[in-house]
């Protein structure tokens, strides 16, 4: 069986948010890393990802973090190698002024995420989410993108996204597409989920999407995964 490439979001593919990886996928997980090119791909800063990656014990696993924005090409502080996106003196002016605005309306009611390239903000209270998304209107521009999350608010500079990342990934690692798999669960998965025919979706619909399988829930993502992949000597 040729090496595979496979990438998977975190959150809601892998495990509810703010929660573990349930034990059973979590070990599917770690033999999968033995013997295939495991990545996490996720919206978090590549530091939660690497100390989330730490503890999991999965083997050469690399990450994809702030949504495409930043690749490392090994969960370790330095990493081997990695990827960031150029962040222009322009976007930086805007998202320096973007945060004094918030934490001047907002104070310490709202919680910047630490990243490298983007700008999130987590309101405290989600009761207070969609005055956060209401203000946010304001500073849409042509330099960057904004998303609307349920718990969240993403200012991101323009071009780039999970898809591109993993062509990126494709190409400096030299897979063939064929052997890539993406798994996911949100529209921020949608741009590398379109990168390959083996595409699949967890616990979710998206509109206008067909991927190839989808599972309900995480003990059936592993059964998948064990059939599939896992071949034991
Ligand atoms: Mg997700």
């Amino acid at each position: 069986m040729p090496k595979s490439l496979l990438i998977f979001d975190i959150d809601g593919t892998l495990c509810d948010i703010n929660q573990p990886i349930p034990n059973y996928l979590l070990e599917t997980l770690q033999q999968l890393s033995k013997q295939h090119q495991v990545v996490l791909a996720s919206g978090k800063p590549f530091g939660y990802i690497a100390g989330l990656i730490r503890q999991l014990g999965l083997d050469n696993c690399m990450a994809i973090g702030e949504n495409g924005g930043t690749i490392m090409y090994s969960a370790t502080f330095p990493p081997t190698d990695y990827y960031q996106i150029e962040v222009t003196d322009e976007v930086q002016k805007i998202f320096f002024e973007i945060k004094q605005h918030y934490s001047k309306k907002f104070g310490q009611s709202i919680w910047f995420q630490p990243n490298d390239v983007n700008l999130t903000v987590f309101p405290l209270d989600i009761k207070n989410i969609k005055e956060i998304h209401s203000f946010a209107k304001q500073f849409e521009s042509e330099s960057i993108n904004t998303y609307y999350h349920r718990d969240s608010v993403d200012f991101t500079p323009k071009g780039f996204d999970k898809g591109i990342a993993v062509n990126i990934l494709l190409e400096k690692l030299d897979v063939d597409r064929e052997n890539l798999y993406v798994f996911g669960d949100g529209s921020n998965d949608l741009p590398m989920l379109l990168k390959t025919d083996n595409s699949y979706l967890i616990n979710a619909k998206l509109e206008g999407f067909e991927p190839k399988e989808s599972f309900d829930g995480y003990d059936d993502l592993a059964d998948f995964l064990k059939v599939n992949f896992l071949h034991y000597s």
